[in-house]
């Protein structure tokens, strides 16, 4: 096959990439790489099977040739980029979406949106199943991504039910890994970045909220599966294992060998309080769950960052 994947030079989409040529596919990666890198693709230069395309998904999304399936990973994923592109944020969710629905629907192939656990917003049921409609504030700083994804699961439901596009919708719980970048001020990234540069540790609010963190590769084999299973209602893939923030920060120091002290800093707006994926639907109908533990995740993505250090490369400040 021949397949579409935006955001292709961000943390998930690299990652997805690899797998979807391993796979023995072709693949045309399109990304304007807003927070996106091509040092993510750099091992693919010599692959004849992958391209990238230059493009705003948020303008127009034409493709030459064969397109047999789609995956629509382009939007800023971390609050912090998201609250600093809070328009591109919006586009890219909604005329994004809108362009890869139109592409899925003129070449008759298979869309997959990549939707987020923040539809669930600060969610009064824990842990949340795809029954559970969410408790968003629809004017508040994250609204620019939880409604643009929340927009973006209804109009790819509505090409499903009027055009008949064959479509999945994919709802990602926190996930972690090689790749992220250093300063997307997302929480596993900041605290092992401060950790390896023995820098206090930025804990927001108290440290109690929760969160669960799937490590990449079981994401990508949840994604995998999703896209060759016949389902259009949205599936959670995430692991159910819930940390404190607190938690997390114990276990990053002791696998960074860090001594670094906690600083903390006022929690953000709307930051959720807990976070946790029912993930009976995934198991059931694609016999999936998540095999790597955060610690095992977590020394895997120290040795990333480690090396970056090593190569002096973790230079800006994150936090
Ligand atoms: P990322 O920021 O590393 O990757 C996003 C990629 O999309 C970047 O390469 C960026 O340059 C590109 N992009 C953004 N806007 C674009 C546009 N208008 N046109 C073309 N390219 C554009 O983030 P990620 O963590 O890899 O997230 C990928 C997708 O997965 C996003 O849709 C995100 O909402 C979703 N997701 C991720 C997580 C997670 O924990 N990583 C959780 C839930 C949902
Ligand atoms: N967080 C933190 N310190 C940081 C970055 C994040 O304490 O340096 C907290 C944040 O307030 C949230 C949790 O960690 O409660 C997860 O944040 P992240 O930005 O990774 O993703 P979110 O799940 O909020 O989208």
């Amino acid at each position: 096959m021949r397949l579409v994947v935006t955001g292709a030079a961000g943390f998930l989409g690299s990652h997805l990439t690899d797998r979807l040529l391993a796979e023995g596919h072709a693949v045309l990666g399109v990304d304007n790489l807003i927070t996106g890198r091509r040092e993510n693709l750099s091992h693919l230069e010599d692959e004849p099977r992958f391209e990238l395309l230059e493009r705003d998904v948020s303008q127009q999304l034409e493709i030459e040739g064969d397109v047999d399936g789609i995956f629509h990973f382009a939007s800023p994923a971390s609050p912090v980029d998201y609250l600093r592109l809070p328009i591109e944020t919006l586009k890219a969710g909604a005329l994004g979406t809108h362009h890869a629905l139109g592409l899925a629907r003129a070449r008759g192939a298979r869309l997959l949106l990549a939707s987020t656990s923040e539809v669930y917003g600060d969610p009064l049921v824990h842990p949340q199943p795809e029954s559970y409609w969410g408790n968003v504030n629809p004017v508040g700083p994250r609204a620019v991504y939880d409604e643009a994804k929340r927009f973006a699961e209804a109009l790819t439901m509505a090409y499903h039910r009027s055009h008949g596009v064959d479509s999945r919708i994919v709802r990602i719980f926190n996930t972690y890994g090689p790749r992220m970048r250093p300063d997307d001020g997302r929480v596993v990234s900041n605290f092992i970045v401060q950790a390896l540069r023995g820098e206090p540790l930025t804990l927001y609010g108290d440290g109690s909220q929760s969160r669960s963190f799937c490590y990449v590769s079981d994401l990508v084999e949840g994604i995998w599966r999703l896209f060759n299973a016949d389902i259009h209602d949205p599936v959670n893939l995430g692991n159910p294992g819930e940390y404190t923030i607190r938690e997390l920060s114990d276990l990053v120091l002791a696998t960074a060998g860090s001594a670094s002290a906690l600083e903390v800093r006022p929690l953000p707006a709307d930051d959720p309080k807990v976070r946790c994926p029912d993930i009976s639907l995934a198991l059931s109908v694609l016999g999936w769950a998540p095999r790597i533990p955060l610690k095992v995740g977590l020394a895997r993505t120290v040795a990333y960052f480690r090396e970056l250090h090593a190569l002096g490369r973790l230079e800006a400040t994150p936090g």
